[in-house]
């Protein structure tokens, strides 16, 4: 790991959306149905290598156009795309965290052709075995993404983690159970304490606000006792961020120019 600064800027970045309603957020429905849509994020923690030099780790790869288009969600610019925007150049990638293997996590895997990927033993094991041989188990994945990570692995770039371990001076990664079986949160220390990027851990606020299950799920107990372990590595419940959340993008300040597009997780909320 390059990073030795201890003290990240972190940014939460908008690739896609898809229409949602409430009802189909909860894993038993809701009984005030409306319309609540699922963003799609990758996010960028950012700070200095030894040498003073800016490096950037990035935690999952979202997914394409094709895939949009096969899925039917919609997508504003592709992840790389996103890392530009920030001024972050996806060649420069050398550590990417891929928190699982759902295809909204970790397609356009061939856009960092410098990085090395950090994964769960349990989540690679979990989306090449027994499970995938059943269609409700299998629907978030993507063989191609699934195929794509065996060939990184044969390349010597993919880097496993059972549990939790350290990726650099204050950023770890932990193992939380429940939505998919090798589900990574990362933890990252910035100067307002530490933020725990939760992906799909909560995919929304109101998912750990009301310990509510999200429905795509492979254990509902773990998922409930993640929306705890989450809350618990973060310095307060503002500085954990959901997966899906379209009120991160509304509750934190926009890089600048960028509204609606970025926005720094590493500085108070509005
Ligand atoms: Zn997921």
């Amino acid at each position: 790991m390059v990073l030795t600064t201890g003290e990240y800027e972190v940014y939460a970045i908008k690739y896609g959306t898809h229409a949602r309603k409430r009802s189909e957020n909860f894993i038993m429905g809701d009984p005030h149905e409306g319309p609540m849509p699922l963003d799609f994020y990758v996010w960028a923690i950012v700070g200095n290598d030894k040498d003073g030099k800016q490096q950037t780790i990035l935690v999952d790869t979202g997914f394409d156009r094709a895939m949009a288009a096969k899925r039917q969600r919609e997508i504003f610019r592709t992840p790389a795309e996103g890392l530009q925007k920030i001024g972050v150049n996806p060649d420069s990638i050398k550590d990417v965290v891929i928190t699982h293997m759902h295809y909204d996590h970790a397609g356009s895997l061939d856009e960092f052709p410098n990085a090395r990927y950090h994964l769960q033993d349990r989540e690679m094991a979990f989306c090449t075995g027994r499970h995938m041989c059943n269609a409700t188990t299998r629907f978030p994945f993507e063989a191609s993404h699934v195929s794509t990570m065996v060939h990184r692995i044969f390349e010597g770039r993919v880097e496993f983690h059972d549990g939790d371990a350290e990726l650099a001076p204050g950023i770890t990664l932990h193992h939380i159970g429940g939505h998919s079986l090798g589900l990574q949160v990362v933890r990252v220390r910035t100067k307002r304490g530490f933020v725990v990027l939760a992906s799909d851990a909560t995919h929304y606020y109101e998912n750990m606000e009301t310990m509510r299950a999200y429905p795509v799920v492979v254990d509902v107990a773990q998922m409930v006792e993640g929306f705890k372990t989450i809350q618990k590595l973060a310095t307060s419940k503002d500085h954990v961020i959901p997966g899906h959340d379209p009120l991160v993008l509304a509750k934190y300040p926009a890089v600048q120019g960028l509204d609606g597009i970025a926005a720094r997780l590493d500085v108070d909320p509005k």
